[in-house]
């Protein structure tokens, strides 16, 4: 709805995440380091994860 800055996180049971997003055509793959337990933004499509 009018959620863009509040996106849903996405817990990830790994310490790194690949994200390569779903409709976004400028969104190369890349992997995001989670392994500082910290919430993780996507800088191309601002996906959240943090490790579980
Ligand atoms: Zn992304």
């Amino acid at each position: 709805m009018e959620s863009n800055e509040f996106t849903d996180i996405k817990y990830i049971r790994d310490s790194k995440v690949s994200c390569s997003g779903n409709h976004w055509s400028a969104h190369p793959l890349i992997y995001l380091d989670l392994s500082s337990e910290e919430i993780v933004s996507c800088p191309y499509c601002g996906q959240r994860f943090k490790r579980k």
